[in-house]
């Protein structure tokens, strides 16, 4: 049985003050959840939610560099993060793919040096509305899939969670339906069972796209649907404990 999770990515929103109140009711939640809870909040925002999160709410980063240490000015090391107790960092999320032209070479590195660190990986992967009108959904989902996980070993699959995100679902307030998500994440797992059947069934496979505390029940309880990755309605606290409760 496969542990759920739901996830909030804020992005490059919130406030202090937001993280004042949001964070401790999250806190709060996580204590009495089923699913596992988990939120991301801007880099600069990392110590503060973490020391409101208790022993319950996960806490992990939007973004890491692939490198350990050096001359990266701006950047963050995976270690860096692991150091500070986080546990979780996203990779490839699509707009680090779109508006900051990340490939899929560089999300394998990222994917590694976040794994090799202790940290899970949260890997993002996703098609464009071009690109599911023209019927290659499952060549670019699939494609961006095996490009990290081909780079590692079945031992660090343990790290790794995989976010399906339709690209044209993000913040559109278009969600895939069930049935749409449903089908693309059992092809994931599909996809995964090549390189070890017993590593498909365990994996967590998350739907990202406009998730609301509306559809995030019919979504969760797909077969192979096991939690969410929320952007927008991560930044309620009332919102996102629904959608948390629809995990359990
Ligand atoms: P929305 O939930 O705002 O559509 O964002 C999804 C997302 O990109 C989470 O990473």
């Amino acid at each position: 049985m496969r542990k759920k999770i739901v996830a909030g990515n804020w992005k490059m929103n919130g406030s202090m003050e937001l993280l004042n109140t949001l964070v401790p009711a999250l806190a709060e939640e996580a204590k009495q959840s089923q699913a596992e809870i988990l939120v991301c909040p801007p880099a600069l925002y990392l110590g503060d939610v973490q020391r409101k999160a208790g022993d319950h709410l996960l806490v992990g980063a939007q973004n890491c560099h692939e490198a350990q240490s050096g001359a990266f000015t701006g950047e963050i090391a995976a270690g860096m993060l692991a150091e500070m107790q986080l546990s979780h960092v996203l990779v490839g999320h699509s707009e680090r793919r779109a508006i900051y032209g990340e490939t899929d070479q560089l999300i394998a590195a990222k994917t590694q040096a976040a794994i090799a660190s202790g940290l899970v990986a949260v890997l993002c992967v996703g098609e464009t509305l071009d690109e599911r009108e023209s019927g290659r959904t499952l060549d670019v989902v699939l494609g961006q899939v095996n490009a990290v996980v081909s780079q590692l070993g079945l031992a660090d699959w343990s790290r790794l969670v995989i976010a399906y995100e339709p690209v044209w679902a993000i913040g559109t307030g278009k969600t895939a339906t069930a049935d749409q998500a449903q089908d693309v994440h059992k092809a994931i797992r599909n996809a995964l069972a090549d390189y070890g059947q017993d590593y498909a069934d365990a994996m967590r496979i998350l739907y990202g796209g406009s998730v609301k505390a509306a559809n995030a029940e019919e979504l969760f309880t797909c077969p192979d649907i096991d939690g969410g990755l929320v952007g927008g309605a991560s930044l309620n606290a009332d919102e996102f404990i629904s959608i948390c409760r629809a995990a359990n």
